[in-house]
């Protein structure tokens, strides 16, 4: 989960809707599901097959589902919450894709395909404004990546959202953090450091929104699951997590959970052209310890490479080795031939 705690959004960046006039019209709880989550068929106008596998959607007890006959079902849960994973004053739409975004994040680094999902809600109050936004960035994700809202809860406290998703592998392909051997080059999809850099944009008097701008505010505020990438790792990749924590320390985590250690080298670190247009002198701390990236993370053995660069051919995202796997433990990076330090940055929920 994300690296900062946020302490607000910077005055004079995006804001809440202002409110004209009285307070919108009250709505309960099962008005407010009915008219922004039930009829929420955007998920199921943009698909074109009917939702797969659910038996009883929204509005009972509890749902209904029928996994994939022979799947192994890949359940994550990940919750979102206003000061703390986005800043005050966020756009509602990229709440509402965030809360998702980084559920599917999860499902792509185990190398599942998405299902189903639900959404635990808590809101200070009802504006009927942010809460359309906040559907629409969800439902948008959902219908792209073809997952189905089948439930939730909505509860009046701090602004957030609890989400959990299901997904299913092929038996026992799920890959997990702990495989990565000797050997294995270290491989890191997309461009890590290119959403910290973009938050910054978003504060007050920073650059105007030329293109470059744009694409690094935009990574921020609608980070991409890896979905794709992911399902074609499954079986292929020897170990994967998803970076929300920023690359450094994720990384420790995959070479713990795997019992081995890495070298690292900073010059083969994918700095994209925009964010060294705009950042060139925090661009290797960025992708190092901005966190919030959502790029995936994987160990790969050598004899693999050349199946990873055909099926990669067709992924919308870059993919680059960027170290190797080394026995023993702890992560070296090295820059220009030198040990490179490299702080630990990483925020703590608790310590
Ligand atoms: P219960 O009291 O049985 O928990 P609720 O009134 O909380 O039922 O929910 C009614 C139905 O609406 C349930 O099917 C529940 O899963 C669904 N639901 C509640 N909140 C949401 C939400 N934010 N998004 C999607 N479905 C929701
Ligand atoms: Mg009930």
């Amino acid at each position: 989960m994300s690296t900062q705690c946020w302490t607000g959004w910077p005055p004079g960046s995006v804001r809440r809707p202002e409110r004209a006039g009285p307070r919108a019209t009250p709505m309960d709880e099962q008005a407010l599901i009915n008219r922004f989550f039930l009829r929420a068929g955007p998920a199921s106008q943009v698909m074109t097959e009917a939702p797969r596998g659910v038996v009883l959607g929204i509005g009972d007890d509890a749902a209904v589902v029928r996994p994939p006959p022979g799947c192994d079902l890949v359940v994550a849960t990940d919750a979102i919450f206003e000061g703390t994973h986005f800043p005050a004053g966020m756009p509602p739409a990229a709440v509402g894709h965030r809360a998702l975004a980084v559920n599917l994040s999860d499902l792509a680094a185990m190398g599942a395909d998405p299902l189903w999902c639900s959404l635990a809600l808590s809101l200070p109050e009802v504006e009927a404004d942010w809460l359309g936004e906040f559907a629409r960035g969800f439902f948008a994700l959902a219908g792209r990546c073809k997952v189905t809202l089948i439930g939730g809860d909505t509860v009046r406290g701090p602004l957030g959202a609890c989400v959990t998703v299901h997904g299913c592998v092929r038996p026992g392909t799920a890959v997990l953090r702990s495989g990565a051997q000797p050997g294995d080059g270290i491989w890191v999809t997309g461009h890590p450091g290119e959403a910290v850099a973009g938050r910054r944009l978003l504060a007050p008097g920073a650059q105007p929104p030329d293109d470059a701008t744009l694409q690094l505010q935009q990574r921020f505020l609608y980070p991409e699951p890896r979905l794709a990438a992911g399902r074609a790792l499954a079986g292929l990749a020897s170990a994967m997590l998803d970076v929300s924590d920023g690359l450094a320390d994720d990384l420790g985590k995959l070479m713990a959970a795997s019992g081995a250690g890495a070298e690292m080298e900073v010059e083969r670190l994918p700095l994209s052209p925009a964010h060294l247009l705009l950042a060139a002198d925090a661009a290797v701390t960025d992708a190092l310890t901005g966190g919030d990236d959502y790029e995936l993370l994987f160990t790969l053995a050598p004899d693999r490479e050349a199946e990873l660069a055909a099926r990669a051919a067709a992924w919308s995202v870059p993919v680059t080795r960027i170290g190797r796997v080394i026995a023993g433990d702890g992560v070296r990076w090295r820059h220009q031939g030198r040990p490179l330090p490299v702080p630990d940055t990483t925020f703590r929920h608790f310590r």
